[in-house]
């Protein structure tokens, strides 16, 4: 853990022995800047000890903080002279205050409290990230999940509402043709097996940029950013088409999979993103009317 203290030199040098003492890493700052860069170099939880005479940092760092502009929590310990400055102090924010002239023992007692408080506030917010994660993503595939993707999709539309010269939002919308007969063949686990090859082709066909989703079943969905109808089309085709030379691996041996695929675009604020998967879900009932293995743009798609 990183401490960082805001204190008068005099202050600090007296204080550098029992903070050193507890197998901390000190980082005398003089100002916010400094503590503002060290932040964002160490990347880990601090305490933060401040003097109360540097109130207006303190308040920002406060700030700063409760508006999660810092990734790691911070923890605000200030130095005071009367318990009613601390009580001011608690208004601006601080996690805890300590009178001055400083009992070292009391120092080392409430560093100890920030620690366990620290420590407990990063198991929340790594408990909070999986759970996110687990929410929004197919445990299977490791894709988004249908919640998922819709999000990432909505978000797009948000953007489309608020920016001047709003990017295309295009959507490719796929299904495994005859998917049922894998199933039936060869079982539901190598069906499984089959979803999950085809996820990972398609991670490897896609920009890092894109987001893809398994939508349900046997049907994928990818977000594409800042992409127009055009190459949405070019990147369908190319992902139809590498579906069906690859082989996939069955336990017998390989055998050939191929997809269906429906394209929609969007390029100003029309609609809803259930509207555009909507067009897209269309456009690939046609590819898949007209005989599957093929590709298929969303009539008014762009
Ligand atoms: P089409 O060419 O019209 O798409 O026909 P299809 O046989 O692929 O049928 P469809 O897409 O309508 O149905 C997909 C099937 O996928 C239905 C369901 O039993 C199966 N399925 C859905 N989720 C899973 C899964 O997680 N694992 C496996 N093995 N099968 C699944
Ligand atoms: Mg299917």
């Amino acid at each position: 853990m990183t401490l960082l203290t805001i204190v008068d030199k005099s202050l600090c040098a007296l204080l550098e022995e029992i903070l050193l003492d507890q197998g901390n890493q000190v980082v005398v700052a003089t100002d916010l800047e400094e503590i503002r860069s060290v932040l964002v170099e160490r990347m880990s939880p601090a305490v933060v000890l401040l003097d109360f005479d540097r109130q207006s940092e303190l308040a920002e760092i406060c700030q700063q903080n409760r508006q999660e502009k810092i990734d790691f929590p911070l923890y605000t310990l200030a130095l005071v002279n009367d318990d009613q400055l601390g009580d001011l102090m608690f208004k601006e924010g601080i996690d805890d205050f300590l009178r001055l002239p400083i009992c070292l023992g009391g120092l080392r007692v409430r560093l100890r409290a920030a620690k366990r408080i620290l420590a407990l506030e990063m198991e929340l917010a790594n408990t909070r990230k999986n759970l996110h994660h687990t929410a929004s993503h197919d445990s299977m595939t490791g894709l988004l999940n249908h919640k998922g993707i819709i999000d990432v999709l909505r978000q797009k539309f948000d953007l489309l509402g608020i920016s001047d010269q709003p990017e295309p939002v295009s959507i490719v919308m796929m299904d495994l043709d005859s998917f049922k007969n894998i199933n039936d063949t060869y079982g539901h686990l190598i069906g499984d097996s089959v979803i999950c090859q085809t996820s990972q082709r398609l991670r490897e066909l896609t920009r890092s940029v894109d987001a893809i989703g398994r939508y349900g079943g046997d049907e994928f969905l990818i977000v594409l950013n800042n992409c127009g109808a055009k190459d949405a089309f070019r990147l369908a085709e190319r992902i139809r088409s590498a579906v069906e030379e690859d082989l996939v691996t069955i336990p017998d041996g390989v055998m050939n999979t191929t997809i269906s695929v429906g394209v929609a675009t969007v390029c100003q604020e029309n609609g809803s993103a259930l509207d555009l998967i909507g067009k897209a879900d269309a456009a690939l009932y046609k590819a898949k009317k007209d005989g599957g293995n093929r590709v298929r743009i969303a009539e008014n798609g762009h």
